[in-house]
């Protein structure tokens, strides 16, 4: 007989809520806008008591900041986002009365763990999972564990070279102007050229520059953590001619200095898009549950 979890992607814009199997086949899901805390979380308990499974834990992913310290009096609530309605917001507290375990991560380390329990990072124990959206960010494991620490990793802040004569542009994260985020986001796409991301052809000189900012956070990373794999998701990433162009850009800008035959020949499979797509978050929500579970 087949165990059922419940998972919740928590996002900016909307909630993805799924039943998920021990075997990770979604078996129902829907789709609740993000607007209050108390709208948007009224809505989601009637999902997960609709139906006929009996649920064996929940996992919840989702947008951060998040208090992921189970021993503080803040434990799965939402901290300082600029999502006003959200800033101190109880994401958990309201999911107890479901009555089962509950698991809570960030929507990074969710896809990770997606990716790890059924796409593309299975059998690897260091790897890192990037989303390139409307925020950037970045979890994964590191020797099995997903990465956690003091808070949580906020590597899509990270400050990377930015040249003004090539690039003007002052950034658009609203805490650090030029970090990574502020430089690479799907708004800061729009915001430099005027334009949306998904309406910028392929020559235009957005995407070299994009790869370039990729790429450096990519070095960056690997130099901290030397991961085996990356997974970049989000929809910029939907640009899937950004892949080989990141690829021989954190080529040119290692330089030989790590010596690996897969930072050599095998990048391709080196710095990958997810293997389970839009699913990933849904899926690793369910194995956080199933962790918890156990
Ligand atoms: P979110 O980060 O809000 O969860 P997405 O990962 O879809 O959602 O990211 C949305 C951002 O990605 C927007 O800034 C949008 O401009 C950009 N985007 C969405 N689709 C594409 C596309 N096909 N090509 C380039 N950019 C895209
Ligand atoms: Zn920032």
């Amino acid at each position: 007989m087949k165990n059922y979890f419940g998972a919740i992607e928590a996002g900016g814009t909307k909630f993805v809520c799924a039943v998920v199997a021990d075997d990770y086949q979604i078996v129902r899901q829907a789709r609740i806008a993000t607007t209050t805390p108390k709208d948007t979380l009224t809505q989601v308990l009637p999902f997960f008591r609709a139906g006929t499974e009996t649920l064996m834990a929940l996992g919840v992913s989702t947008f951060g900041p998040v208090d992921l310290d189970p021993a503080s009096a803040l434990y799965g609530f939402i901290t300082e986002t600029p999502k006003l309605a959200w800033r101190r917001a109880d994401l958990l507290g309201p999911l107890r009365e479901l009555g089962v375990p509950l698991a809570i991560d960030t929507d990074v380390n969710g896809a990770a763990l997606g990716e790890y329990v059924a796409g593309a990072a299975q059998g690897l124990d260091t790897f890192v999972y990037y989303t390139i959206g409307t925020g950037i960010g970045g979890g994964g494991m590191v020797g099995g564990q997903l990465l956690h620490g003091l808070t949580h990793p906020e590597m899509g802040h990270m400050k990377i070279h930015h040249d003004h004569s090539r690039d003007p542009f002052a950034g658009a994260c609203p805490s650090h102007g030029d970090c990574f985020e502020g430089l690479a986001s799907g708004p800061a796409i729009e915001q430099r050229w005027g334009k949306k991301a998904d309406e910028l052809d392929s020559e235009h000189p957005a995407w070299d520059l994009e790869a370039h900012y990729i790429a450096q956070a990519l070095c960056n990373t690997i130099y901290v953590l030397s991961p085996k794999r990356f997974i970049l998701g989000g929809g910029v990433m939907q640009q899937d001619f950004l892949f080989p162009r990141i690829r021989q850009e954190v080529k040119k800008l290692i330089s030989g200095y790590i010596q690996h035959r897969v930072l050599d020949s095998e990048l391709d499979s080196f710095i990958i898009p997810p293997q389970l797509g839009s699913n990933a978050g849904i899926i690793g929500s369910a194995a956080l549950a199933q962790r918890t579970a156990k």
